[in-house]
């Protein structure tokens, strides 16, 4: 792994000159809560921080060259632990304690701090928050903590008020376009459709990018948008079917077919083109957006949105999604 630095990190000035300014004054908070949903790059700040307040380089750290930062990169420094938890839904109180509180009393080995990473920190228990909150409340001089979070108000609030809060913003879409077309070596209009779908979020972007199916589920979708009004029960029937193989990645679907239908919206309203995530099916766009209502349209979205939270609750697949078809096809019109 090479060292980039905080000048790699897409987004996130404000979070970034926080911990800048922390480990060059050397006024480190002894627990920092970083929040921010899934793929938006908590770990990879976190990651960061850490390598930053324990580089012995500089004057740019973390610097990548020293010995500490070496250490770090190749995920062996003794002095940065990343807590890890056994059960996917679960960060017990023995887990806390092992690898957490029982050795925050152990000085450094050969750092002037010690930096505990908790990924998932809002998947700890009660006890596990309890036992830890001791450590947080008195915490040695040296001990810095970083608890990572998709959904902050699972934490207590006590363990909540004693850290400073970090959130993660959305990154701008002509950030995460930059990105796609640098880093992932999309063409302009692929990082575009994509940079829409993320919605800010590059790690979401990046696993779209790489991943092969991505492209596959959006033809999929644009064709049964383009046959929505021809809909008749052996259609259905098969566009449920193919739906079902791939069941894990409906969620993505889904949003993918808000995103088609937000693309309606914003035609309707601003005849704009160039703004669309779908712009390769402009003409599609443009024909749904005369023949939709405004508020036939929001009734699809809410749909859309009804179906997500249904699946998500384990409602049956097939019935969800025939229902929700069957809503989309009655209002094309
Ligand atoms: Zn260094």
């Amino acid at each position: 792994m090479k060292e980039e630095g905080f000048k790699a990190v897409r987004g996130q000035k404000d979070i970034i000159r926080h911990m800048e300014n922390a480990v060059k004054s050397g006024h480190i908070p002894h627990a920092s809560l970083i929040c921010g949903e899934k793929g938006s790059g908590k770990k990879l700040l976190a990651g960061l921080y850490a390598r930053a307040m324990l580089c012995s380089g500089g004057p740019d750290v973390p610097c990548g060259r020293c010995l500490s930062c070496r250490k770090a990169l190749s995920g062996n420094h003794p002095d940065i632990i990343w807590v890890r938890h056994e059960k996917p839904a679960l960060i017990t109180v023995d887990e806390i304690r092992e690898q957490l509180v029982n050795s925050a009393g152990i000085r450094p080995y050969e750092s002037p701090r010690k930096v505990y990473i908790v990924p998932e920190a809002d998947k700890m228990n009660v006890q596990a928050q309890n036992a830890l909150l001791k450590t947080i409340e008195d915490p040695p001089p040296y001990a810095v903590i970083l608890l990572l979070a998709d959904n902050p108000d699972a934490l207590l609030e006590t363990v909540r008020s004693r850290c400073v809060r970090l959130d993660l913003r959305a990154v701008a879409d002509r950030e995460v376009r930059d990105y796609l077309i640098k880093e992932c070596g999309l063409a302009e209009g692929e990082a575009g459709m994509i940079a829409s779908y993320a919605q800010g979020n590059i790690g979401r972007a990046r696993e779209a990018a790489l991943d092969p199916d991505f492209r596959k589920r959006r033809e999929e979708l644009v064709g049964l948008m383009k046959n929505m009004q021809r809909l008749q029960a052996a259609e259905l029937t098969a566009a449920i079917r193919s739906l079902a193989e791939n069941k894990d990645k409906i969620g993505e679907f889904l949003d993918l077919m808000t995103l088609w239908f937000r693309d309606v919206l914003y035609y309707k309203a601003a005849k704009d083109p160039d703004s669309l995530a779908f712009r390769p099916e402009f003409a599609e766009i443009r024909r749904e957006a005369a023949a939709v209502s405004y508020e036939g349209l929001e009734e699809i979205l809410k749909a859309i949105g009804k179906a997500g939270s249904r699946l998500k609750a384990n409602v049956n697949f097939d019935l969800t999604i025939e229902l929700l078809l069957l809503a989309i096809r009655d209002r094309m019109g």
